[in-house]
Order: C-alpha cells, then sequence, then structure tokens
C-alpha cells in the first residue's frame, strides 16, 4: 500500500467530506483498475495498443473492420473480456459506505457497471454502459448479463485469422450489435464525437453545481465534457478532492490507488471519534 500524499491533506480531506452534506463522486477508469479493467492512457491502458484515432469512434470501427477485422476483433475482445469477470473492489465499496452517511451522487465516466454492483443506488453513466443494448432510437432493449459477455468475448478471442474474420465477428458480437426487424440494436455506449447519455449528463451537471465536496477518482480528466465538472463544483463553492496515484494539478491530491485511499479516507471521515471535527 503507498501513499504520496502529506497526512494533512488526508485529515483536510477527511474534515471536507465530514462537513459535506451532499456529495458528488466523479470516477473515471482508475477506480475499476484494481477490479482488472484496464485504464485507457496509462501504460497498460488500451489507447497504447488500440490508439483512439483508430477505435475511439465509429467512423475508425466501420472502417477497421473492413480493412483489419482481425484487429477489430482483438480490440472488442480486450474491451469486454475483462467486464464478464470483474467485481467491484474496495474503492467501490467504500462508495457504497459513503452512500450510508451522506447523499452521494455517483458520476461515472466507466462503462463497466461496477458502482451498481457494489450497490451504489444513485450512478449516472454519462458514457452510457457496455452491457445495456439499445435501438439507434435510444430505445433500451435488454441488459447483457455477465456468462453472455464472457461468451461473446470467447468467440472473439478464436478469431486470429483473416478468412471470414468479418462474419465471424458479426456473428459473435450479435447480441451487442446487430440488425433484425426491430431495427439496429447496439451498445449504449458513448464514442467519441457523440453527445452524452441523457438525462445521465444534465444530472450530473445539476449534481456538481449543488454539491459541498466532489471527489474525483481514477480519471485523467482528459475527456471532455465530461471533465469540466470538477471545475463546475468548485466556481459553485464546493470543495474539490482528487484520488489518483499521478497528481495532475492544482486543488487538494490524495496521490494513491483508489482502493488503498478510500476506505481509510471514509473511515476517518465518519468514524464516531472524528464526528464533529471541522
Ligand atoms: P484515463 O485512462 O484517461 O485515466 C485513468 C486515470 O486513472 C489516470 O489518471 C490514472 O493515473 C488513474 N489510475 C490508474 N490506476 C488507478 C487506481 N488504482 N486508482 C485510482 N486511479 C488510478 O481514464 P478516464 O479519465 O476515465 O477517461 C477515459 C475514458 O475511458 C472514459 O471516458 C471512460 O468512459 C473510458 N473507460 C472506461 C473504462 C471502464 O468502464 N472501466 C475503462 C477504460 C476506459
Amino acid at each position: 500500500m503507498t501513499y504520496n500524499h502529506s497526512h494533512e491533506a488526508f485529515s483536510q480531506a477527511a474534515r471536507w467530506l465530514q462537513s459535506s452534506q451532499r456529495i458528488v463522486a466523479f470516477t473515471g477508469a482508475g477506480i475499476s483498475a484494481e477490479s482488472g479493467i484496464p485504464t485507457f492512457r496509462d501504460s497498460d491502458g488500451f489507447w497504447r495498443e488500440f490508439p483512439p484515432e483508430q477505435f475511439a469512434h465509429w467512423r475508425g470501427l466501420i472502417r477497421t473492420a473492413f480493412t483489419d477485422p482481425v484487429r477489430l476483433a482483438a480490440f472488442v475482445h480486450a474491451v469486454i473480456e475483462p467486464l464478464g469477470t470483474a467485481k467491484p473492489n474496495a474503492g467501490h465499496q467504500a462508495l457504497r459506505v459513503l452512500e450510508q452517511h451522506r447523499k452521494l451522487i455517483v458520476v461515472t465516466q466507466n462503462i463497466d457497471g461496477l458502482h451498481q454492483a457494489a450497490g451504489n443506488e444513485c450512478v449516472q453513466e454519462i458514457h452510457g454502459s457496455l452491457t445495456e443494448i439499445a435501438l439507434l432510437s435510444g430505445k433500451r432493449q435488454r441488459t447483457l448479463a455477465a456468462a453472455q459477455v464472457s461468451q461473446i468475448a470467447a468467440r472473439l478471442g478464436h478469431i486470429k485469422r483473416r478468412p471470414l474474420a468479418l462474419v465471424r465477428m458479426l456473428f459473435a458480437i450479435r447480441p451487442m450489435l446487430g440488425a433484425g426487424l426491430r431495427g439496429v440494436w447496439r451498445p449504449n455506449v458513448i464514442l467519441f464525437g457523440e453527445g452524452l447519455a441523457e438525462p445521465a449528463w444534465s444530472n450530473a451537471v445539476t449534481a456538481a453545481e449543488n454539491c459541498d465536496c466532489l471527489l474525483t477518482i481514477g480519471t485523467s480528466g482528459m475527456v471532455y465534457p465530461a471533465a469540466m465538472l470538477p471545475a463546475k463544483a468548485a466556481a459553485s463553492g464546493a470543495k474539490v478532492i482528487h484520488i489518483d496515484p499521478t497528481e495532475g494539478g492544482t486543488g487538494l491530491w490524495l496521490c494513491g490507488k483508489a482502493g488503498d485511499v478510500l476506505p481509510p479516507l471514509i473511515r476517518a471521515a465518519f468514524d464516531d471519534d472524528m464526528k464533529g471535527a471541522n
């Protein structure tokens, strides 16, 4: 367990949480890293092997489907395979405990459903959810079970050679992406260039502008407009605390993994001997 922040910063953060009534937890890929889901921008992240110019938007994905279907199958496999087995980690669970003490709205950029799996009740998924399947009209159809996700990943994992790769991939991902009498269905996720999920984004902005304290957890803050939320909260008078192994700017930073920092922080803020401190 390694921290790189002072005792003062940790105590300050605990006091801010303790004295806040409405809290927003704004989470990114980093909170799920300890559940075995890679982030995008870290050295072992998705973008290292699969560059965003090619894989982060529909245009690039469709082009790759025709030019290099084996590589596209490898990308989809890399994204969904960990989701079939991932479980909430200590960081997710600490947010569940926080919700028992204060009004908490979790605003997540993640598409993995782990906050809900941990038991948090108010979760705004501003980039959607990979397991939620919707028609192009936006109408939600169904949710894929973890076993279905694992089955799709297993089929994709066998696509190693070019002959019929596109056909085999389309067959493998048919529960997630396909067309039929009901129309075209796809995972309810937001790719680059698309508007954020609604009403989640409007709810997130309202929550940020009306909270007493906003925690950012495991986000590089590089994906807009989501990354505007901490500034919106600060402009409305909220305290902002950042939790991430990599310090990234001004403000109160607790440097460490979410699973190492969040549980003791929530305990320090809400254990009886700290109550009343300010
Ligand atoms: P990012 O990859 O840009 O940044 C990840 C951040 O997490 C970095 O700042 C890194 O230092 C930090 N981090 C790494 N390990 C950590 C840990 N154990 N605890 C706390 N922090 C840790 O990710 P982002 O800012 O979320 O933005 C990229 C986009 O990627 C988002 O839009 C999101 O939708 C998507 N994404 C989602 C998942 C998921 O659903 N789990 C996974 C990868 C990417």
